[in-house]
């Protein structure tokens, strides 16, 4: 879940360590550090509870040099926030970060004590230190005992080794988190993400299961699981430079709201022509796989999930094709049964969701016609781990709570469809120019929902002193809004609940009173007239509305009921372009509250741990 950075360089590399946590400090926040060893042997630990910028100023203020370290953002998963826990741990010259969990520490710790080690936090990581510590004893080199240690350990880790009197080097092991070398000239550098080094190098390599690299200044050698030494891609990337930074917004959020129509673009360049979706480049074998498709299952987990939900009316209404849609952590301990010539689709933002990509897993064995993947990070587990990925291209998202990566993968789900449809014979040429037609006009339309921004920032102080709000929506906006209650509870914490509005009377119409908003997602469509029955439901029961809908549907403003009108679009499209008014509400909401709008409490952008 956290961040990791290392560099072995000649130059001093404090500054390039701290940067790149800033840059990860996205992924997990509670506390942070560096280890940093000169040419003379020596160790400067720097560890601070609290943002990243702690951490500089300490650094700044202690004039920590050297050419060698590792550097950490913590999630606490073992153990509070708090200095002590916070990474790098250290025994004897050994200095150690990681992100993951230890599952057998409880084991090892208890052996390590047995052998004299004292241990000084409350984290799963130090075991790593301390057992490394004690391989290194026996072992030739540190990449022997970190190969070692790393046989010892069950869980999910990347993990990195710095040794105090070996300060050429660093040893990296990979076991279910991400880890990516960064190759410089005559430097060399690695990191939890790609991101954190793109402002020194453009060349990476993805270390696979199992990895053990020792990384020099002039070489990196991998050994794979089995100790043998191979040979791994180098790949060029092309992500943004900038990426990491906010430019001219207040927020990433608000940057990454924003940068929707153009997102979009990308998602859905090379997909589609004017009129009809090019099959072949959803993935590797896509139209004979889509041909014999007779049952769709999705799993994913908090965003993702949502957009899922809103794909199922989809598959089954546009393609005809039966589809389930399931959270990952439930799925992956269910006995589930597989249907026959079924399709699994993982959808997740980081391509890393610990759950989803352990569903993927499991699915693998349990006779899936073929496993898919919607997924926003290219090189990540899931993109790998599938037999075929559809990249949503969404570019580097770095706000906690998830906005462009649910809209581009709504974008992509409903070209899967189409194209689905089409070998099903269920979408035929005046559908799929229909279709295709509405998707082209999307990133336009998302525009101008952007411009009701100003409209959504004055009701969003209605808002911001209530304690509970609740989200009513029928058919696709149903899952629209279960993902506006999601977003306003991750960044304003507001307690907020979205139910399908024909369920308000079994049971949450109880709730309503003039301290709990309903807002209502409520567009046009076959399903309006049923909406508007939930809506006077709560109406009479001293409800205050807040309903977001277009012209045609007929609402007025009056003193219970305040209508936000967007402008028309399509019903096959509205889903994704009602999204955006739904995100700029909590966004606002969040600002009004004050509260850490990028990195809300507790929460962690990819979510590697279980
Ligand atoms: N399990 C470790 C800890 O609690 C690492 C957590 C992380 O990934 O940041 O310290």
């Amino acid at each position: 879940m956290c961040g990791i950075v290392g560099a072995v360089a000649q130059r001093d590399i404090a500054e390039i360590l701290v940067e790149g946590l800033r840059r990860l400090e996205y992924r997990g926040y509670d506390s942070a550090g560096v280890a940093i060893v000169d040419a003379d042997c020596n160790l400067e630990r720097v560890r601070r509870l609290g943002k990243v910028q702690e951490l500089a100023d300490a650094i700044e203020t202690k004039h920590v040099h050297g050419g060698t370290g590792i550097a950490h953002t913590r999630w606490a998963t073992h153990g509070e926030p708090s200095e002590a826990n916070a990474h790098p741990h250290i025994s004897g010259d050994i200095a150690v970060v990681h992100n993951g969990i230890i599952e057998n520490y409880e084991v090892l710790r208890e052996e390590l004590r047995a052998r004299g080690y004292v241990f000084e936090s409350q984290t799963d990581t130090e075991v790593i230190a301390h057992l490394v510590e004690w391989e290194r004893r026996t072992s030739e080199t540190l990449l022997e005992a970190v190969q070692k240690t790393a046989k010892q350990l069950e869980g999910a880790y990347g993990t990195v080794v710095v040794d105090r009197k070996d300060p050429e080097r660093l040893i990296v092991a990979r076991s279910g988190s991400p880890i990516v070398i960064g190759l410089g000239v005559g430097e060399n550098f690695l990191a939890s993400d790609q991101l954190a080094l793109l402002n020194v190098t453009r060349r990476f390599i993805y270390l696979e299961e199992g990895d053990v690299a020792e990384i020099t200044r002039r070489d990196v050698n991998i050994f794979d699981l089995n100790g043998a030494k191979v040979e791994r891609e180098v790949t060029e990337s092309n992500a943004e430079h900038d990426a990491g930074e906010k430019g001219k917004y207040r927020h990433f959020m608000q940057k990454e709201i924003f940068e929707q129509p153009t997102a979009l673009v990308k998602t859905i360049e090379g997909r589609v022509t004017k009129d009809s979706v090019i099959t072949d480049s959803i993935g590797l074998h896509a139209t004979e796989i889509l041909n014999k498709v007779e049952h769709v299952q999705l799993i994913a987990c908090g965003t993702s999930y949502n957009s899922a939900m809103a794909s199922r009316y989809w598959f089954e209404s546009i393609a005809g094709v039966s589809c389930d849609v399931e959270i990952a952590s439930e799925f992956r301990y269910r006995k589930f049964v597989t249907r026959p010539n079924s399709l699994l689709i993982t959808l997740s933002q980081s391509g890393e969701t610990a759950d989803t990509l352990a569903a993927l897993r499991l699915a693998k064995e349990k006779g899936y016609m073929s496993a898919m993947t919607i997924c926003n990070v290219a090189g990540s587990s899931l993109v790998r781990e599938s037999d075929f990925a559809f990249m949503t291209r969404a570019g580097t998202e770095i706000g906690v709570a998830s906005t462009k990566a649910f809209t581009t993968q709504l974008a992509a789900l409903l070209m899967l469809v189409v194209a689905l449809g089409k070998q099903k014979g269920t979408v035929d040429k005046a559908l799929e120019a229909e279709i295709v037609g509405e998707i082209h006009k999307l990133p336009k339309q998302i525009e101008a929902a952007l411009n009701s921004e100003k409209e959504i920032e004055v009701l969003a102080e209605d808002f911001a002193d209530k304690h509970h709000t609740l989200f009513l929506g029928r058919g696709e906006y149903y899952p629209i809004a279960l993902e506006a209650a999601l977003k306003l509870k991750e960044i304003s914490y507001i307690h907020a609940e979205a139910y399908a509005a024909g369920e308000l009377k079994h049971g949450p119409l109880a709730l309503i009173d003039a301290d709990m908003p309903v807002v209502v997602v409520a567009p046009s469509n076959d399903l309006l007239e049923k909406l508007k029955s939930n809506i006077e439901e709560v109406r009479a029961r001293g409800g205050l509305l807040y309903v977001f809908a277009d012209e045609g549907a007929g609402f007025v403003s009056d003193e219970t009921m305040k209508v936000i009108t967007l402008p028309h679009v399509s019903e096959i499209t509205a889903p994704i372009f009602y999204t955006v008014p739904m995100q700029l509400l909590a966004y606002h909401v969040a600002l009004i509250k004050g509260t850490d709008v990028d990195q809300p409490r507790n929460l962690a952008k990819a979510v590697t741990v279980e």
